[in-house]
């Protein structure tokens, strides 16, 4: 083993560098994004036992589980959008593993979300943040911290008025200038989808998932825990599952931390 990897390993064991789970449980209480009836719905998560030490399996417990492909945590592939369509490894079977770790910055609009559920990250604002903690890497993930995990309560997270869904996101500009002038890995949001709550009536509708996907990049939706997590430093490992043709997965989310 490498020296570095043998001192990796060492630092997991005492300590020094952490695992943090960036993970939401996935269950059937888990929140699944809201479409205008017009468009398919996706289901959510539900599971039913195939055995469970009993006639049906003696000795073992299994289930049979259905669910979107986007639900709870997931990845988001450049197929997912009409934008990504036609790009090379633009599916969960034909991305590169290398791209599955990188680095992440976080960029903490927990106090901006608090006062406005429909904050929208901006280009000033990303580059305010630059001149504290460098420029984001090109590779990197951009982790929008908002603390929007900390609402437990799926009506919350979800946060649909009678005009629709609140909840904070990019603006167009932002996502044009993270995918194309800094080259990011993807981004990464606690909320339900790595577009704002209003974005369908933004131009254009879902500019985030237009513009990051069109240019080859991912999303990761509803995380936790960016609130443990530095500005700069972390790597973050997302690791979908190996759907053939899929557009994105549920995943376990990791990052590690020291
Ligand atoms: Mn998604």
């Amino acid at each position: 083993m490498s020296k570095l990897l043998t001192q990796l390993i060492d630092e997991l064991n005492h300590g020094t560098i952490k695992v943090v789970d960036l993970t939401q449980p996935l269950g059937v209480d888990t929140p699944v994004i809201g479409l205008p009836p017009i468009f398919g719905a996706s289901p959510g998560f539900s599971t039913h036992v195939i055995s469970k030490y009993d006639e049906k399996g003696p000795g073992w417990y299994w289930s049979v589980i259905t669910l979107g492909e986007h639900t709870g945590t997931h990845f988001d592939a450049p197929i997912h959008w009409i934008t990504g369509k036609d790009l090379p490894e633009n599916a969960l079977d034909t991305i590169p593993v290398r791209k599955l770790v990188g680095p992440a910055c976080v960029i903490d609009c927990s106090k901006e979300t608090a006062a406005n559920p429909d904050f929208l990250l901006t280009v000033d604002f990303v580059k305010r943040w630059e001149t504290t903690h460098g420029m984001i890497p090109a590779g990197a993930w951009l982790l929008l911290r908002t603390d929007w995990s900390h609402r437990t309560n799926p009506v919350d997270f979800l946060n649909v008025l009678a005009d629709g869904a609140h909840s904070p996101g990019f603006h167009a500009d932002c996502s044009r200038f993270l995918a194309r002038e800094r080259n990011v890995l993807g981004v990464g949001v606690e909320t339900v989808g790595t577009d704002a709550g209003q974005a369908g009536g933004f131009t254009p509708p879902f500019p985030n998932h237009t513009l990051m996907h069109g240019a080859g990049k991912f999303g990761l939706a509803s995380l936790r825990n960016l609130d443990q997590l530095p500005a700069t430093g972390s790597i973050v490992i997302a690791s979908p599952l190996k759907i053939v043709a899929g557009s994105g997965s549920p995943c376990r989310v990791l990052a590690l931390v020291g």
